[in-house]
């Protein structure tokens, strides 16, 4: 497949949890890339093995002066190597945006928004048009974190600034592997599908945005369809690796 490249150039490189970089881009034209909230560029690179390309969520909303994008180290993985290699002046190619993990025109009640790791990068994409939508159509938004700890919950100060401006918006971070010494009210421990049944998700009302890792993304798939849900009230962005 022919891909429409362009180049950037990065402009930012720094880390928002102990593992995870997020770096920032410039179009080297100067033009604004134009995307909406929740789709992925492909970053294409050459390395000993040849040339290919990785998928990544862009990680802030439409119409600063930059882009970015999140990313979660994988032992021994090619874009893990080149990304993190990067620094600031670089020239990157790139191309996109792609996807379908945008929210559409369309009336809901709620907006359940799941992510793991930086599965969460699409949302905070989505924050300001979250806000306006419910502020013209009434709707709720639940944000689901699932990561291993609070140090790995990425672009924290972000969610939670907006859940405490903007009324009908609420966080749950979920921790698997470890709950911090006196956890906040919006944190808990298990996998975040565990939040489900307390959140009462509701298959008529509700719209399931679902991201990040594969097998979440297929468990959470299954719960939701056995209580009801409709597949066209779940959209799901599954961070497959291109060797998988
Ligand atoms: C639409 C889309 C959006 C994506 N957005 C993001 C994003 O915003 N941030 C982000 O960090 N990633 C994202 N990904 C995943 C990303 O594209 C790469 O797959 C990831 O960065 C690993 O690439 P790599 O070249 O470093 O590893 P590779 O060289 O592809 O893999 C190295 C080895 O690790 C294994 N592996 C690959 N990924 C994982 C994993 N997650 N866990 C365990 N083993 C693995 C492979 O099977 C292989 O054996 C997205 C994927 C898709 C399809």
């Amino acid at each position: 497949m022919a891909f429409d490249t362009f180049p950037a150039i990065v402009t930012g490189t720094r880390m928002v949890t102990p593992t995870a970089l997020c770096l920032a881009f410039r179009r080297q034209d100067g033009q604004l890339l134009d995307f909406k909230p929740g789709h992925f560029i492909n970053v294409h690179f050459e390395d000993q093995q040849g040339e290919t390309h990785r998928s990544y969520s862009v990680a802030n909303p439409p119409g600063e002066d930059h882009f970015e994008i999140a990313v979660a180290p994988v032992e021994d993985g090619r874009a893990t190597r080149y990304l993190f290699g990067l620094k600031e002046g670089d020239k990157v190619n790139i191309s996109g945006p792609y996807g379908r993990f945008v929210l559409r025109e369309e009336h809901c009640d709620r907006y359940v928004l799941v992510g793991t790791g930086t599965g969460i990068t699409p949302y905070r994409a989505m924050l300001p048009q979250l806000a306006r939508r419910m502020k013209e159509n009434h709707a709720r938004v639940d944000v689901l974190i699932g990561v291993r700890s609070r140090e790995e919950f990425l672009f924290a100060d972000d969610f939670l600034a907006a859940a405490q401006v903007t009324p009908g918006l609420r966080l749950h971070a979920r921790y698997s592997r470890q709950m911090p010494g006196l956890p906040q009210s919006y944190e808990s421990q298990g996998y975040v599908q565990g939040l489900f049944e307390e959140l009462e998700l509701d298959p008529e009302q509700d719209i399931v945005y679902l991201c990040g890792n594969p097998n979440m993304i297929d468990e959470a798939v299954a719960w939701l369809k056995s209580r009801g849900f409709p597949v066209k009230r779940i959209r799901r962005e599954k961070y497959l690796s291109a060797n998988a």
